[in-house]
């Protein structure tokens, strides 16, 4: 393994950020190769301690002679947000300076070459999204490593790569699939597929790409016995395709948990501002109708509270942790069983 640091130079003289790279060697330059980064939403933290747990079963592998494909991980890959550390909380998400957020506007790239990510000129968060394209583009295999508010654990894959990738779903135990198609605001998932759909079928090979944002749960769920299972889900996705050799790890098999298409997700938000009473948690099946939440608006006052209901049947991907809202906010990710009648385009919140 080698590591190596990466410097991102700030916009102002004297600032500087950096991040370590890790990088195995293959033995086999025909078998896939693979790309983990965890935390590009700095403040999204499971997916870095599952990247923890993972790394010393890499160590051993390699010491033993089983990695076959090159393997690159990137433990926590957005330094300039986990920087923005403001009146005691990370704010992660958006680079403050421009107001993008970090998982939005990285370069499109009419092949995979990461010689055509870097571009001069341009703020912080551009130079970030540039090298962390060029870090990954080329392999076969990138896994871009989130979470939501409370949630279920669940990946958006693109319809090209599906049902190709079930194995890779299967492998890490996902509760559910998000499939999503054209444009998501050139999010690091979208940027890294549209290189390969710019190149010949053959040279692309969509068949072995595996290209997912990988949804771990909520914010909290950072504890021990969650990151070593999720650490085995990342080591079983590399095993099913072939980047590493492990004959101990049985194939996974065929996905059981939920799959839809992005449009069928209902955002469902708030109608008034207050303080939310949930009826549901992720992970529930509801009916058309059913109560979502209450939100207290004028608390102690008759009619001083307004029923949210559910839009239609479905499954509850995710909701808001905090428990205040204003008017408009949303309030939980319901996976319809038809189409929303209000879907929102591209990747939601990831
Ligand atoms: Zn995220």
């Amino acid at each position: 393994m080698q590591k190596s640091i990466e410097t991102i130079l700030g916009d102002t003289e004297g600032v500087a950020y950096a991040f370590p790279v890790y990088r195995f060697e293959g033995s086999d330059a025909d078998a896939p190769a693979a790309y983990i980064q965890a935390a590009l939403h700095a403040g999204e933290l499971p997916g870095v301690v599952a990247v923890d747990a993972l790394m010393p079963r890499l160590r051993q592998a390699e010491a033993e002679g089983r990695i076959r494909g090159r393997l690159t991980v990137v433990p926590a890959a957005n330094p300039v947000g986990r920087a923005q550390y403001h009146f005691g909380e990370i704010q992660g998400r958006f680079h403050l300076g421009t107001r993008t957020n970090f998982n939005r506007n990285f370069p499109l790239l009419e092949g995979p070459d990461p010689a055509l990510a870097e571009r001069p000129g341009g703020t912080v968060d551009q130079r970030l999204k540039q090298r962390l394209l060029a870090l990954s583009v080329g392999h076969d295999i990138v896994l871009d490593l989130h979470c939501d508010d409370e949630g279920v654990v669940y990946l958006y894959v693109p319809s090209a790569l599906w049902p190709a990738m079930q194995d890779c779903a299967a492998a890490m135990g996902v509760a559910a699939v998000i499939l999503w198609d054209g444009e998501s605001g050139a999010s690091f998932d979208e940027a890294s597929l549209y290189p390969w759909l710019q190149v010949a079928p053959e040279a692309a090979r969509l068949d072995r790409k595996v290209v997912t944002t990988v949804e771990y749960r909520g914010l909290l769920d950072v504890d021990r016995h969650t990151a070593a299972a999720d650490g085995d889900g990342l080591y079983r996705v590399l095993v099913a395709r072939g980047v590493i050799a492990d004959e101990t790890v049985p194939a996974a098999g065929p996905f059981a948990g939920l799959v839809a298409p992005i449009e069928n997700i209902d955002v469902v938000t708030a109608p008034r501002a207050g303080a939310i009473l949930f009826d549901v948690v992720p992970g529930d099946r509801i009916a058309a109708g059913d109560r979502i939440a209450t939100i207290v608006h004028a608390s102690g006052e008759e009619n001083g509270t307004t029923d949210v209901f559910a839009p239609q049947s479905g499954y509850v991907l995710t909701r808001v942790n905090r428990r205040w809202t204003y008017a408009g906010d949303d309030l939980v990710k319901l996976v319809g069983d038809a189409p929303s009648a209000t879907a929102r385009q591209g990747a939601l919140e990831a």
